[in-house]
């Protein structure tokens, strides 16, 4: 079966419209797109990405309209693994072909690991299928079929938490994009990071973005390995599952201006005192790499610690349990 009928994605859409591919090789990039989910639709690594945009200087803010680059390789599809009205394949071990490396790239992108992405659905593929199920409180059989499906195409598009009802009292923020990150960090963040986001807006008047909150252990590596490995400045120095953003509890920020351009200069340490009023850790405060757009909640545990959690499956709708 070919990735086109899996996918059951839309025809392409033809002109420069936003999301469009108006010449091989370009992506005119939408509203709300991050370099991440450009590189995640295109089933391009966030290095090759960033290789092919030198002037880009970060990589979770690019502008509606900014012409982004394509390495070779990059195919478009659709956020969604498999649409729920699509046909569905259904896969179990033994499987083998570009379908099984579509479920193992959907199994590493939401943190789970299925060995490498070659197109075999062997034990170690079986193994974080039922792995996945178990968080996503779904009938663990190792078996993919259009529920398993429609979860994995749920954390490709908002991180492990997506199919997560967001609890009533999580207030909006006025911006979309926030609120959809905020809804994709761990649930017992996501009152905080709101209410932080509201707050700012109130006392300082400035409006504020969630330019990331869930990052993938895949995502972070490519991430860490930018100014050491890889070319460009160091970003990080978090390695995948070493950073908060990795289980949903840290998130990062930037003004935005009512013209909907964004401000890196903006009051930070204003910013800073409210969010350390609320109870979150700033990045601005710390001494190795200064992050002052971070910002994050531990709950006394150390990312060692909730790498185990996770590992040992102490989770719940696939976050760590942290209390
Ligand atoms: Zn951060």
């Amino acid at each position: 079966m070919s990735l086109e009928a899996v996918s059951n994605r839309a025809a392409s859409p033809a002109g420069d419209e936003p999301g469009a591919a108006p010449e091989s090789g370009v992506y005119i990039a939408r509203r709300d797109d991050t370099l991440s989910t450009i590189a995640r639709d295109h089933g391009v690594s966030l290095r090759s990405l960033l290789d092919a945009n030198p002037g880009v200087l970060n990589p979770d803010v690019i502008y509606p309209d900014q012409r982004i680059a394509l390495p070779e390789g990059a195919v478009a599809r659709p956020p969604a693994l498999v649409a729920a009205e699509g046909p569905t394949p259904k896969l179990e071990e033994g499987a083998r072909g570009p379908v099984v490396s579509e479920l193992q790239r959907g199994l590493a992108g939401g943190g789970f690991d299925p060995g490498p992405v070659d197109g075999v659905f062997g034990p170690r593929t079986g193994g974080a299928v039922r792995e996945f199920q178990a968080s996503r409180g779904i009938e663990v059989d190792g078996i993919v079929g259009r529920q398993t499906w429609g979860e994995l195409g749920r954390t490709a598009s908002t991180g492990p938490g997506g199919a997560a009802p967001v609890s009533g009292d999580v207030a909006a923020t006025g911006d979309a994009a926030t609120d959809r990150r905020i809804a994709g960090l761990h649930p017992e963040v996501r009152a905080t990071a709101a209410a932080f986001v509201n707050r700012v807006e109130q006392e300082l008047g400035i409006q504020l973005r969630v330019t990331q909150g869930y990052r993938s252990i895949a995502e972070q590596n490519a991430l860490y390995a930018q100014g050491r490995t890889a070319p460009g400045d160091i970003v990080t120095n978090a390695r995948g599952g070493s950073s908060y953003h990795n289980y949903g509890l840290a998130f990062d920020v930037v003004e935005v201006r009512p013209d909907g351009s964004v401000n890196w200069d903006t009051d930070w340490a204003a910013i800073g005192r409210i969010g350390e009023n609320m109870g979150l850790e700033w990045g601005g405060n710390w001494t190795r790499l200064v992050d002052r757009p971070h910002f994050q909640m531990d709950f006394g545990l150390s990312t060692t610690q909730l790498r185990q959690r996770l590992n040992s499956g102490d989770t719940s709708n696939g976050f760590v349990n942290v209390r």
